[in-house]
């Protein structure tokens, strides 16, 4: 039998926590429960798998959704299908892992998604962006995590020119921010909580 969904993502978390994969933080969580809510998407499309948490809660929160997250790494892609495995036939059979990079795996989709989330390289968040337009419904939303990194992007404190090592990383976060901003025939939010959550809603 099935074990409750619930139990599952607590282990989840304590895995997460114990081996420092960087899943969704708790702060976050309620935003994107709430984005998710509010899309009522039927398609799902991730980027950035992990073990597969935020998927898990995305189809929780969406009974009739599927899902197609995309993983870079082998290893990490298997743990992710065992916990969907775990999480019982109605979530497993609802989430399709495909392993690869983002940017190459992108253009062989064929559309349409209603809900896309952006967790994966933060450099190549303007790549991703471009990568899903295609593939986008026309009542999509396109949630991208961490979009504030560290406060590095914006505000106060990110006058300080970022250490080497998250330079670029933090030049395509503010390239990814104006990007949505300006794109048109999309409305983007920028929520704070947690490492900063850009959701942009196609009102087209
Ligand atoms: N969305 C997950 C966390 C994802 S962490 C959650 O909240 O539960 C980011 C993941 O993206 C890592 O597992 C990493 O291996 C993967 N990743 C990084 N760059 C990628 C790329 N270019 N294409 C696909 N996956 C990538
Ligand atoms: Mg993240």
């Amino acid at each position: 039998m099935a074990e409750t969904i619930e139990n599952l993502l607590q282990e989840m978390e304590a895995y997460a926590r114990a081996r420092q994969v960087p899943i969704l933080t708790e702060a976050a969580r309620p935003v994107f429960l709430r984005t998710v809510r509010a899309a009522a998407p039927r398609r799902i499309l991730e980027l950035g798998t992990a073990i597969g948490y935020s998927a898990l809660l995305a189809l929780r929160e969406s009974p009739e959704a599927e899902i197609v997250t995309i993983e870079r790494d082998a290893e990490t892609a298997e743990t992710a299908r065992g916990f969907f495995r775990r999480a019982g036939e109605n979530y497993e059979a609802r989430a399709t892992v495909l392993v690869g990079e983002a940017e190459k795996l992108l253009p062989t989709l064929s559309g349409a998604f209603d809900f896309v989330f952006i967790d994966a390289a933060k450099s190549r968040y303007p790549d991703f962006w471009l990568g899903v337009q295609p593939l986008l419904t026309p009542r999509a939303v396109v949630a991208a995590d961490n979009v504030l990194f560290r406060g590095l992007v914006e505000g106060e404190g990110s006058e300080i020119w970022p250490k080497h090592s998250y330079r670029t990383m933090v030049l395509r976060l503010r390239e990814y921010l104006r990007i949505v901003r300006a794109a048109p025939g999309f409305r983007t939010e920028i929520f704070p909580e947690g490492d900063g959550m850009a959701v942009s809603r196609r009102d087209a």
